[in-house]
């Protein structure tokens, strides 16, 4: 299914997929339109565009939202933890930070993608395209060599 949000007419516009649809194929690294083409080109970037159905997805900016959302969901997973390990065997300060900052570090590391994946689904839901004010992409101008005086 191609990328339709070119077209003018809102009866011929491609329907979405259900949001739950969306987010999960965010989550997983793919397109959130088709669920064919890849989301990421390496760990967060995201692809210009879908390799299948050619949606912009270079062009969406989740900016803070996915570290956001990944802070919010680790701490609340671990946090109740840190606190019943404290309250049980009350380990030594160095213990806490032994375990819990490379902790915090990993899941944080682990969750960050597929969250930013659904943001980025989320966001297509929503219309957050990058086009959403007229916005033009411009490639920045090329960085010139400082010229010797
Ligand atoms: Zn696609």
């Amino acid at each position: 299914m191609p990328w339709a949000s070119e077209q003018v007419a809102p009866s011929e516009a491609v329907a979405q997929p259900p949001i739950g649809t969306a987010l999960l194929r965010g989550a997983r690294g793919r397109c959130p339109a088709c669920g064919e083409g890849k989301l990421f080109n390496g760990y967060l970037r995201l692809v210009d565009e879908c390799s299948h159905c050619h949606a912009p997805l270079g062009r969406i900016r989740a900016d803070d939202a996915p570290p956001y959302f990944t802070i919010l969901i680790v701490g609340h997973v671990l946090v109740p933890i840190v606190f019943v390990v404290e309250k049980a065997w009350y380990p030594p300060m160095w213990l806490h930070m032994a375990i819990w900052l490379p902790l915090f570090a990993i899941l944080s590391a682990l969750f960050l993608r597929p969250i930013k994946g659904a943001v980025v689904a989320w966001m297509m839901r929503l219309g957050l395209t990058g086009t959403e004010q007229g916005a033009q992409i411009v490639a920045p101008a090329p960085r010139q060599a400082p010229r010797d005086a």
